[in-house]
């Protein structure tokens, strides 16, 4: 912020201001041109028409003192015309006066030098010519008493005398007339004087309305400029010094500032300085300036005029500056002041900022508080708007950083993350998006997001539905769209946020192409192996069960126990190779189900019979417990007995010794349920979402002990849902869970 010094662009109106004296001498000097005239004129006359009848010496002495009073008077008249400033008004009207005096002597001594003694014609036309010239000089001498007094004593006075000491018989009028005459110089001067009073304050207080007019004109033109230039900027670095320059004209002021008033931490207010004028350049204040900027144009002292104003929130009006010592004076080093005032300025109930203004010749007065009120809430809504635009460009500049930083995460992660409209459109696309899919950020933006997954409005029907935040899709498996055209196994996961009352779909894709085909190689491995294994292993069990059956003949205890073993884990082995290969069949489609009624109760006490054995080798009971009768359901007989086998053989694993599992059958809606409940250890809760996933047994040391898979409930589920039916478990409140599956019904029936 420069110390500005320059000139203001308001227009001045200059309207002349004249004092009551300049305008009387103005008024008496203007009428010497035709009294002058008038005089000589009268006194040609005259003097023509007494020629014949007095001495020619007195004639012509008399016409000299005439002359020269006329010539004084053109000089002053000439010198007035061409008048400089160094002779004022007063001593001009002493001038005029004695000038008019001279003019009333020389007609007084047309009294002795031009009165025709025992003439009376000729005596009374000089009477009648003196009173003439007196009368006329009147009309524009009444406006100075004293000019007309001493005129028409001057002038009229002489030849009454005369007339008197002659005993002529006009004396007596003639006396009576110059009585009559001063008597009404003095009214008529004190009548012209109260109308030049009169005019000169109606003028006056015209002239003071107009100034007023043409100052608020200003100030408006001021505002509007001071905000054009701010609307222009949007800052007010060229508006205050402007907005102050002009100020400062309109007031009459040769310093002035403008500084918005903030809160310290301790809610002390400081001044920070925007604008410092100097009409008036000088050396202390550019001290002071320079004092000011190393502070950052910060006043933080308060103890001086400046902070009375401030903290009193009031204006200060000081016309004497050196011995206002309110709030303890004009703060140090300030630049010499003579007249300030300090003007609080407030935005409702904060003060903003604090606009000053000083050395006005003649002093302030709190109409220059009133005058400048538009301004100071002109200033107040600069600040205001500043401040405003201030905070806001902090928080564009957060935002605008945040988005930076989410974009350079969002960049760095390996799945593509696609985010989309509430009509499918997408709106962003990671790197990782690019390059999955093969399309660059621009030209994929806006279009639809069917390009890129093409079922995706199939597998979610209800996506652009929905109005709440929720994760809508995790772990899809579906077909992403490339650049090329190649279509390509994705995991997706899309979740919907609501942003301003405006849905945004956020969609995470990974590329599993690489998993799905190292998926296909190991089950074809794991075919292939278990294929490859299970004709020796049938064989190994079919040798170790004719020995097992003692048909061979007996075994010694330790050959037996051998035997034994080996069989159980041949059966074992035969179990889990059964298992990989039915999952195997079930993932490549090629299991064949063979479905038809069939009635749930025989299925399910078949399984119990058949698996009652395995059981006792764990001292578990089967037991059913509630039935309906003969309910038929829709599917196949040798899959529903290894779903049972499934459920009934782990129930059993995981039951304590003497436990007994419940066996339920009963009806829910289109399905007939069949549940299988234990009182084991339970499903360990972070298990349960995983439970029915293939190869997962709960991490437990009980697990491994109990052997497995980790394949049944995987087969199990499966087969199930190929069945139409559902399977799931639900945990028991004290101990153990309870496995169920549900068939569909063939036939309605009546529950128990
Ligand atoms: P496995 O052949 O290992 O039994 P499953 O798929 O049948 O394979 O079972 C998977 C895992 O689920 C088991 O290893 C066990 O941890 C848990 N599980 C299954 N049924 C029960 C049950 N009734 N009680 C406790 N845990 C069970």
């Amino acid at each position: 912020m420069p110390l500005t010094t320059q000139s203001i662009e308001l227009e001045q109106h200059n309207i002349p201001e004249t004092t009551l004296e300049e305008e009387q001498v103005h008024s008496l000097f203007s009428s010497i041109p035709v009294s002058l005239s008038a005089t000589i004129a009268l006194d040609l006359i005259l003097s023509i028409a007494q020629w014949r009848v007095i001495g020619h010496a007195e004639l012509i002495l008399w016409n000299s003192i005439m002359l020269f009073a006329i010539c004084l008077r053109i000089t002053c008249w000439f010198f007035w015309r061409n008048q400089n400033q160094r002779i004022d008004t007063a001593h001009w009207l002493t001038i005029f006066r004695c000038g008019v005096w001279l003019a009333g002597a020389a007609w007084g001594c047309s009294a002795f030098f031009m009165l025709a003694t025992f003439n009376p014609t000729y005596q009374a036309l000089l009477s009648f010519t003196i009173a003439g010239v007196t009368s006329g000089s009147l009309t524009t001498l009444a406006i100075d008493k004293q000019s007309a007094l001493g005129f028409v004593v001057l002038s009229v006075c002489p030849l009454t005398l005369r007339l008197f000491m002659e005993h002529g018989p006009i004396a007596l009028p003639m006396g009576i007339m110059s009585i009559l005459y001063i008597i009404f110089v003095l009214s008529a001067s004190t009548r012209a004087r109260h109308n030049l009073e009169d005019q000169y304050n109606k003028n006056a207080r015209l002239i003071a309305w107009g100034k007023e007019r043409i100052k608020l004109q200003q100030l408006s033109k001021s505002i509007s400029q001071a905000q054009a230039q701010f609307i222009k900027d949007s800052d007010i670095k060229n508006t205050f010094p402007q907005l102050l320059t002009n100020i400062l004209a309109l007031t009459e002021s040769t310093f002035g500032f403008i500084g918005e008033i903030f809160f310290n931490k301790d809610n002390q207010p400081e001044l920070k300085i925007h604008t410092l004028h100097s009409i008036t350049q000088d050396a202390q204040l550019n001290l002071f300036y320079q004092k000011l900027a190393q502070e950052n144009l910060v006043l933080t002292d308060m103890n001086n005029l400046l902070g009375a104003a401030i903290l009193k929130g009031k204006s200060i009006i000081s016309n004497n500056t050196s011995k206002d010592m309110r709030g303890g004076g004009m703060p140090d080093g300030y630049p010499a002041l003579s007249t300030f005032v300090g003007i609080p300025i407030f935005n409702g109930t904060t003060q903003v900022a604090l606009l000053g203004i000083a050395n006005k010749i003649d002093g302030y007065d709190e109409k220059v508080v009133e005058l400048l009120k538009p301004v100071t809430n002109t200033i107040a809504q600069f600040i205001e708007a500043t401040r405003h635009a201030h905070q806001q460009k902090l928080y564009e500049e957060k935002i605008h950083n945040n988005t930076k930083h989410t974009k350079a995460i969002l960049d760095d992660v390996f799945d593509a993350i696609i985010t989309i409209n509430q009509y499918g459109k997408i709106k962003s696309f990671n790197h990782a998006a690019e390059t999955i899919f093969g399309y660059q950020e621009k030209e994929i933006i806006d279009t639809n997001i069917d390009r890129l997954i093409p079922e995706l409005l199939n597998s979610n029907p209800d996506i652009y539905q929905t109005t709440h935040s929720y994760t809508i899709g995790a772990g899809q498996e579906l077909s992403g769209l490339r650049r090329n055209g190649k279509e390509f196994p994705i995991d997706f996961a899309i979740s919907k946020l609501s942003i301003e009352n405006e849905p945004i779909y956020i969609g995470v894709v990974r590329d599993i192409s690489d998993r799905k085909h190292n998926e296909e190689l190991k089950n074809q491995f794991i075919s292939t192996v278990s294929h490859e294994l299970r004709t020796p292993l049938t064989s190994i069990a079919g040798a170790l069960g004719i020995l097992n059956s003692g048909s061979l003949g007996k075994h010694a205890d330790p050959q037996q126990k051998l035997i034994d073993i080996a069989l159980n884990n041949s059966i074992r082995l035969q179990k889990l190779i059964n298992d990989l290969l039915d999952m195997e069949k079930l993932l490549a489609n090629k299991m064949d189900l063979n479905i038809v009624p069939l009635c749930i109760l025989e299925m399910v006490t078949k399984a119990i019979e058949i698996n009652q054995m395995y059981a006792d080798k764990y001292h578990v009971k089967l037991k059913l417990v509630s039935t309906p009768k003969s309910t038929q359901v829709f599917g196949d007989a040798d899959r529903i007995q290894q779903v049972c086998a499934n459920l009934l053989s782990n129930a059993a694993k995981f039951s304590p010794a003497t436990g007994i599992v419940e066996i339920g059958i009963n009806i829910k809606g289109r399905f007939a349920r069949v549940t299988i409940t234990d009182q084991g250890e339970g499903i360990p809760e972070g298990f349960r979402t995983k439970i029915f996933q293939r190869f997962s047994q709960a991490d437990g040391s009980d697990t491994r002990i109990k052997g497995g898979s980790g394949l049944g409930l995987a087969i199990s589920k499966e087969l199930i849902q190929r069945m139409n039916g559902n399977i799931g478990f639900t945990p028991n409140q004290q101990n153990g869970c309870s496995f169920f599956f549900e068939l569909p019904l063939a036939s309605k029936v009546n529950d128990h």
